[in-house]
């Protein structure tokens, strides 16, 4: 066994999901490599730390009966009706930069805007070779 097996196989080993054919090759390795027999005990140790449980000490004794009367509480009235207000103003505000988006902003009032027959349209290059117009032309 190669020692980038070893170190894949050693949480396998020990959360006790190896087969036994693999734990055998794996304690073989372990024995004869001492950098991966290392690996192994500091996985061990870390392991140890992170799943000892803490002491918290007993639950309060009312704990069942507050965690029942939180769930059979009614929901607060006074909040809701904010949250929603929220809701629909961010729903309409979403909603208005969409359509802005989509159809651009609308102009201002008094800005001139330009007459459709007044737009200077650039030939495109296929339109050149076909009607040669050089310059920059006037729809009419
Ligand atoms: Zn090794």
């Amino acid at each position: 066994m190669r020692c980038d097996e070893a170190l894949k196989l050693i949480p396998d080993r020990d959360d006790g999901l190896l087969q036994p054919g693999a734990r055998a090759a794996l304690d073989e390795h372990l024995r004869t490599c001492s950098r991966c027999d290392q690996a192994a005990a500091e996985a061990r140790a870390l392991r140890t730390v992170l799943f000892m449980p803490e002491d918290v000490g007993a639950p309060p004794a009312d704990l069942p009966a507050r965690i029942v009367a939180e769930v059979q509480r009614p929901p607060q009235r006074a909040r809701a009706p904010l949250a929603w207000m929220f809701r629909y103003a961010a729903a309409f505000a979403a909603g208005v930069l969409v359509t802005l988006a989509v159809q651009g902003s609308p102009a201002a009032p008094g800005a001139t805007v330009a007459e459709p027959s007044e737009q200077v349209v650039e030939p495109i290059p296929e339109m050149i070779k076909i009607s040669a117009p050089r310059s920059p032309r006037r729809l009419r």
